[in-house]
């Protein structure tokens, strides 16, 4: 699917090889990782260069120092949580740049490792700042990206470094995201179903717009719903609305219509009085709601439906909360969506932070096909832009 060189391309003895991963993990404030997922779906690519005598180096950005050395977001606690993960010592740099860390890579021995400290603590990072490239390319041999949370970022180590080396290659995960994500746009198993919910129309428009000649069913739940009731005609009480987007939801309609794409909006609804988990809640059938009420997750009907669909679908790519899942009263919506994918035989991917964090609240993750490590990043594929630093690798032959 990817016609990019690969790792598994590149001959990686006793090269010092540069990967770019995606290490930016949640911490508590004590700086312990709270989910490592990130770390782990790394681990193929890494135990490969190592099991292939690379001498490797890894580098990743965590959090948003914007430039700035921040104590709490080393990337420290990482070097020692890989290394209980793959039993090998693993060498921490201090800094990802300058004389010392080129020190470190020239003493590294075939199938030594060394994390490199977090990339953003130097601006040049996000500014893709040839110098900083230069840098980080110092010495190096060999370049693998496979950060796939971040490639739809032009940044200095995931695009400017690839023009210190003749060739650059995929790592396993960018392989495999780009493998089950693109799958699902352009050959899925059908009838191939889009669940997407969350915030804001704006927020998944292009997702929208791409997947629309594409889907046979497109369910719309999450905030954005009620911008479509708006559309329609109906008064939507205290509910989220995007005003300047109902024209917008409009066209959409009429479009999924013309189109003959079965896009459905929830059939009943979970109303608040207030955002509040104390809130005093009622389910009402059709989409007109009473003043001084808001619309907070999905009802029980649309659950039934929207799970139906999903039982017979070939494909089903799920996208944002159907609800404000974040408050357990409105979390059901999601929840259930999330069992049925789970219990569904058709290929199930999920992206986007909130959705894959539901499935893991769940504790569902082993039964869904592909749990993208990018939120932006899918969200992006699946709008149908390219990614930067996916469109930098070299080519396969
Ligand atoms: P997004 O980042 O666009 O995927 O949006 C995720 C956010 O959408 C979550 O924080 C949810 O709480 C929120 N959300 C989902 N449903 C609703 C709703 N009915 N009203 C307000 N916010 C919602």
């Amino acid at each position: 699917m990817l016609d990019k060189l690969s790792v598994a391309d590149l001959d990686l003895k006793s090269q010092l090889l540069f990967i770019r991963v995606d290490f930016n993990v949640p911490l508590d404030k004590d700086a312990n990782i709270t989910d490592d997922t990130r770390i782990r779906a790394a681990l193929p690519t890494i135990k490969y260069a190592l099991e292939h005598k690379g001498r490797v180096v890894l580098a990743s950005h965590l959090g948003r120092p914007k430039g700035k050395v921040v104590k709490e977001m080393s990337l420290l606690p990482v070097a020692r949580r890989l290394e209980s993960l793959l039993d090998v010592k693993v060498l921490f740099a201090k800094d990802c740049i300058g004389p010392e860390v080129n020190t470190i890579k020239s003493r590294l021995e075939d199938g030594e490792i060394v994390l490199l400290e977090n990339l953003r603590f130097h601006q040049e990072e996000t500014g893709n700042d040839p110098g900083f490239c230069e840098a980080l390319a110092t010495g190096m041999e060999r370049y693998v990206n496979d950060a796939f949370g971040t490639a739809h970022r032009a940044h200095a180590s995931t695009v400017g470094i690839t023009s210190f080396f003749d060739v650059s290659a995929a790592g396993f995960l960018i392989e495999k995201e780009i493998r089950y994500l693109g799958n699902a746009v352009s050959d899925p198993e059908r009838p191939l179903t889009a669940i997407l919910g969350g915030a804001k129309i704006s927020g998944k428009i292009d997702v929208i717009q791409n997947f629309l000649p594409r889907v046979d069913n497109l369910l719309i739940g999450g905030g954005m719903t009620y911008t479509f009731f708006r559309a329609q005609g109906f008064k939507i009480g205290d509910s989220l609305l995007e005003e300047e987007k109902i024209s917008l939801a409009a066209d959409i309609l009429k479009e999924a219509e013309a189109q003959k794409v079965n896009l459905v909006l929830p059939f009943d609804t979970v109303i608040a009085d207030k955002i509040d988990p104390g809130a005093q809640t009622r389910v009402i059938t059709g989409k007109e709601i009473p003043p001084g009420w808001a619309g907070v997750d999905i009802g029980p009907e649309t659950i039934k439906k929207y799970a139906g669909y999903v039982k017979n679908s070939g494909t089903i790519v799920c996208n944002g909360p159907m609800g404000i899942f974040e408050m357990t009263p409105f979390a059901r919506g999601t929840l259930e969506i999330t069992q049925a994918l789970a219990e569904s035989s058709g290929t199930t991917i999920v992206g986007g932070g909130d959705s894959v964090a539901a499935v893991r609240q769940a504790g569902l993750v082993d039964r869904i096909t592909h749990v993208s490590t990018g939120g932006g990043a899918s969200l992006d594929f699946l709008a149908g832009k390219v990614l930067p630093a996916i469109e930098v690798l070299t080519d396969k032959k």
